[in-house]
Parts: C-alpha cells; sequence; structure tokens
C-alpha cells in the first residue's frame, strides 16, 4: 500500500487512544517502512531519563515527554480545501503522482 501522508500535512486522528482521537496534527515525521506518522502534540509518551554523559555533556535526569509513531492507518488526511477528514486519491499526471480529495475533489498538492 502507497503511503499517501507526507510530512507537513494535517490530519486527523479515527482510531487509537480515546484521549486523542479527534485530535488534529500535523505530520512532523513519516516512516514509510514501519508504516507509522508522528504528530506533533499527538500519541504524548513521557520516558524517565537517567542522568547520562554523552560527549561530554552532561543530560539532566527527570521526565521527557516525546510524541511516538502512531500507524497511518489510524489517522486521515485533512483536506486544505474543504477542511474535512478525507480519502485522497491518487492522479498521475506529466510524470508526477499528485493527491485528489475524495470529497471535494480538490487537488492538494
Ligand atoms: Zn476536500
Amino acid at each position: 500500500m502507497k503511503v499517501k501522508i507526507r510530512k507537513g500535512d494535517t490530519v486527523e486522528i479515527i482510531s487509537g487512544k480515546l484521549e486523542d482521537k479527534g485530535k488534529r496534527g500535523e505530520v512532523i515525521k513519516v516512516l514509510p517502512d514501519e508504516h507509522r506518522v508522528v504528530i506533533q502534540s499527538i500519541n504524548i509518551r513521557k520516558k524517565h531519563q537517567r542522568q547520562v554523559q554523552t560527549q561530554g555533556r552532561t543530560v539532566n535526569p527527570g521526565i521527557i515527554e516525546f510524541e511516538a509513531p502512531l500507524d497511518i492507518s489510524n489517522v486521515m488526511l485533512v483536506c486544505p480545501k474543504c477542511g474535512e477528514a478525507v480519502r485522497v486519491g491518487l492522479q498521475r499526471e506529466n510524470g508526477e503522482t499528485r493527491r485528489i480529495c475524495k470529497h471535494c475533489q480538490a487537488l492538494i498538492d
């Protein structure tokens, strides 16, 4: 399956953790091999960091918050034209693959 989500897209969470359901955020990373995406401020995990020494610098212990990757099937692209969470179609034009909103038929890029 081809990944239709790209970095910089706005997506809506359609399944997964309840607290994130229905939220929207910007895609900050796409992991095509794992079929996952990282979305800003979504799926926040906390990690306890021990004090470590790296390259002569000390990283202080504490709790680090970070965005954990989500499965791509849990998100839908938000169309920049109609603002709906939509299915995306692909169209080939002059050798380029373009994405189309299946809701309003607008060219996404
Ligand atoms: Zn649309």
